[in-house]
């Protein structure tokens, strides 16, 4: 018998079906399939959603959405998905077809990052103002980043001085970045990895993907991916993606912003979320008041002696505009 093993005695094993039950993160959403992982811990699992999951209130057409924290239950994978955890906040796009349902993009950001140029390209001021009342009215804080800075010489020194004015003036958080000159870049990695869950947009061309590249090259496939996916059309539907970066924090990157609108703001909802006619909008006489007719308004005064940028209050009376004419249309 030498030289052979004797088996082991088979023991009596009982099978008892065993669920792991746990909280995790949302890090990608395709159709019916969703990736989880347990932040900060990146170990991404898949899960599908058991039965059916209604939020009370919201018509969306995803119950789950990226960044939801979700509990789930696991027995053999996919997991399920059992419960949506309620969100800090999410931001929305309606859907392309008549009915009322809306689509969520991302949810639980921590931070928005817009990046604009004062040229190649120029980023329209009514634009950055919108997406900057949008990330208000989602609760979301903003940081500007002005990008491309090493183009900016002698031309345009006096309008970046003005844009850094108007906009640290009403309160933003503005960063300036030169990929090129690779300054900013450190400061910014260092924002972004101290930041949590970052939304990361801004128009094409502004060097959003350089500036992900320059800040974590291990982004760079993944990037490139997206923009692949951009080029392919608008019948591709898009998925929004969390990143993690390395040394820390999160980021979804969102291959143009088209979907991040204005939604459902009631025309005298929109001025408080300038912050500087918040500030001083309590001198005006009338209340509610659209600061454009009406007599001892505070924030055409603040117009008049220059504390509110002349800009800023025409994006204002432009997204009115626009807020009545969608209003009488209805
Ligand atoms: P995206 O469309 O916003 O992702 O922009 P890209 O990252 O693709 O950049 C668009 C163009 O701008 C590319 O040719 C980049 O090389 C260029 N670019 C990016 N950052 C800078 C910068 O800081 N300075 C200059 N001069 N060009 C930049
Ligand atoms: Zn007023």
């Amino acid at each position: 018998l030498s030289g052979v093993t004797e088996r082991p005695r088979l023991a009596k094993i009982f099978y008892f079906r065993t669920v792991k039950r746990g909280t995790a993160t949302v890090i990608k959403n395709t159709g019916k399939d969703y990736l989880l992982s347990e932040l900060p811990v990146w170990e991404p699992f898949p899960a599908v959603i058991r039965g059916k999951m209604r939020l009370k209130g919201l018509h969306t057409t995803n119950p789950v959405a990226v960044g939801d924290i979700v509990e789930y239950e696991l027995e053999e994978f996919p997991a399920a998905i059992t419960k949506v955890l309620p969100r800090k906040n999410y931001i929305i796009r309606k859907s392309v077809n008549l009915s009322r349902e809306c689509h969520i993009i991302a949810a639980n950001l921590d931070r928005a990052c817009l990046v604009v140029t004062l040229d190649f390209p120029e980023t329209k001021w009514p634009f950055i103002d919108r997406f900057l009342v949008t990330c208000e009215a989602y609760k979301i804080p903003v940081t500007i980043i002005l990008n491309k800075t090493d183009l900016y010489g002698e031309e345009f020194d006096s309008l970046r001085q003005y844009f850094l004015q108007v906009y640290r003036g009403a309160g933003y958080d503005v960063r300036e970045t030169s990929v090129w000159k690779n300054e900013g870049i450190d400061q910014l990695r260092e924002f972004i990895r101290s930041s949590g869950l970052t939304l990361f947009s801004g128009v094409s061309g502004v060097g959003k993907s350089s500036l992900l590249k320059a800040i974590d090259p291990s982004l760079e496939p993944k990037i490139s991916e997206i923009s692949l996916s951009t080029l392919q059309g608008r019948h591709t539907t898009t998925f929004y993606e969390i990143y993690p970066i390395t040394g820390g924090g999160y980021i979804i990157d969102t291959p143009g912003i088209r979907g991040f609108g204005l939604i459902d703001l009631k025309p005298e909802e929109i001025s408080p979320y300038f912050p500087e006619m918040l500030r001083v909008m309590d001198g005006c006489r009338y209340k509610p008041c659209t600061h454009t007719h009406e007599p001892h308004c505070a924030v055409k005064d603040a117009v008049d002696s220059g504390e509110i940028s002349p800009e800023r209050y025409n994006s204002y009376l432009g997204m009115l505009e626009e807020e009545t004419k969608y209003r009488q249309s209805e």
